[in-house]
């Protein structure tokens, strides 16, 4: 394959890339984005295997039917409710491969730089380790934490900044040391050790995230296999694997400060840990009042006769796959003449985009989908807001406990609407594991059971 058709190939897979990203920053056109990155990515694959691979064709093509059959499956098998640790796992793999390729790298004796090019191929090759090498197990981590396999609370170790610290000074003396290394042997064990080091600095890392934290975690190791795969591209010296590679990385990091806009936190807090560490109400807070149920018919009753309704969903509407049920209910209050709103808060769910997807699924209109920012001014005219499985989203004390895990990040206000029914199967906490006083605020109704059930019973008595 000539050299000008591999360039020409690798920037029309780059620009698909673009038009990807571009493509999944609106509902409407995430279909369309989604195209451009599988034919962006056959592009790549095919031409890089056209390109560079000479011989053992019969293997990449084992390897690669054996890969995609497990891909296959997972993606056939997994629920709406696994996809956050899923990408988590994933996430994992870029990190490994980057380890791998590094190793390989650095091993094969057919590469044989010298001089300047030599200390730049070590840095490249150094790098790419270190960043894949804390990917994968701060992705296995997240993936234990996300999956409910280890508990969700942080793990504070004490002096936990302090062994950040000395593990970081570590990794850059080694790489001096591995940089001006005088045998290849002598580089090896260097390397080596950095590797344990980057290894036990991603599960460090991670475990000491945790609670409502845990969404800036998912987009930041996105960033981070982004970066690995970066810097793999360095080591290759592929054009293609370095763009593509800095577009993933940028758009975690910008995805990340995002979450944490959302949420009111600072990027570098969160990455240090130690958020969400009470693990429950916060002492200073004891919640008080009376829960007050309601019934099908009643609620029936309540959003006939209500003119603007605003439906808050959460985690609960994935597990309870009660999507279909809520716009059914949507679409029959529609007809009936009452203006129904979606709203959404950025965190909502247990991936971001997870409640938008779900929503989009159900065919809900996009337009009638908001986000937090757009509408929570809003509750204050709202007759019925009906709360679908969210809890820490619409949880009041983020504004009224400085000393709660969720204290600060934004909510959606709910309680200053007419009504708010809430919709669940007990009064069980959220992810953050924080009581929730709406709950027994004066003007909320809890309709207890699942999601699905209720919505489905509620849409026949409507
Ligand atoms: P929460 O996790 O706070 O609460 C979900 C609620 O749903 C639970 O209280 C549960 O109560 C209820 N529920 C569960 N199953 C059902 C069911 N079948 N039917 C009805 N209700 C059900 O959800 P939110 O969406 O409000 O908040 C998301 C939380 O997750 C935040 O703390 C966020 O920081 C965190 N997070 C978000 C991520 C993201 O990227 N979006 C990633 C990781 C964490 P009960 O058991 O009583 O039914």
């Amino acid at each position: 394959m000539s050299p000008s058709l591999i360039t020409v190939s690798y920037l029309g897979a780059a620009a698909l890339f673009i038009l990807a990203l571009g493509g999944l920053s609106s509902n409407v056109t995430a279909r369309r984005g989604n195209l451009f990155g599988i034919i962006g990515m056959t592009i790549a694959v095919l031409v890089t295997i056209a390109a560079f691979v000479t011989q053992h064709h019969e293997v990449l093509v084992a390897i690669m039917i054996a890969g995609g059959v497990i891909g296959f499956i997972l993606s056939r098998r997994v629920q709406m409710t696994q996809m956050p640790e899923l990408v988590a796992i994933l996430h994992s793999l870029v990190g490994l491969a980057a380890v791998l390729v590094g190793f390989a790298n650095f091993m094969d004796p057919s590469i044989q730089y010298t001089g300047v090019e030599k200390t730049i191929h070590e840095i490249e090759i150094y790098i790419g380790i270190a960043i894949g090498a804390l990917t994968f197990t701060g992705s296995v981590i997240a993936y234990g934490k996300l999956s409910g396999m280890i508990g969700g609370q942080p793990m504070l170790l004490p002096a936990r900044h302090w062994l950040n610290l000395a593990l970081f000074i570590a990794v850059i003396v080694i790489a001096v040391k591995f940089v001006g290394a005088a045998d290849h042997g002598q580089a090896t064990i260097l390397l080596l050790a950095m590797t344990v080091i980057a290894l036990l600095f991603g599960i460090h890392m991670v475990a000491a995230i945790g609670g409502a934290d845990m969404p800036v975690v998912i987009s930041m190791l996105n960033s981070y296999s982004g970066w690995a795969a970066a810097a793999t591209g360095f080591m290759l010296s592929n054009d293609l694997l370095i763009v593509t590679g800095a577009l993933v990385g940028s758009s975690g990091a910008i995805l990340s400060y995002i979450m944490c806009r959302a949420m009111n936190r600072h990027f570098v807090s969160v990455i240090a840990g130690g958020f969400g560490t009470s693990g429950g109400s916060s002492a200073g807070v004891s919640i008080e009042g009376e829960v007050q149920t309601i019934d099908i018919p009643a609620m029936a009753e309540l959003l006939n006769n209500a003119k603007q309704v605003m439906v808050v969903p959460g985690y609960g509407m994935a597990t309870a796959q009660a999507q279909h049920a809520i716009a059914d209910i949507t679409k029959t209050l529609i007809k009936k003449g009452i203006n129904v709103r979606f709203g959404i808060h950025p965190v909502a769910g247990r991936m971001p985009g997870h409640m938008n997807v779900l929503l989009a699924e159900a065919k809900v209109p996009y337009d009638i989908v908001f986000e937090m920012d757009e509408i929570n001014d809003d509750f204050p005219d709202i007759d019925v807001s009906i709360v679908v499985g969210a809890n820490d989203t619409v949880n009041p004390l983020a504004q009224e406990d400085v000393d709660s895990p969720i204290a600060g990040m934004p909510v959606l206000e709910v309680w200053k609407g007419h009504t708010t029914v809430v919709l669940k199967r007990g009064m069980a906490a959220g992810y953050a594991g924080v009581d929730n006083p709406l709950f027994v605020k004066d003007n909320t109704r809890m309709l207890f059971g699942d999601a699905k059930e209720s919505l489905d019973a509620l849409a026949q008595a409507l």
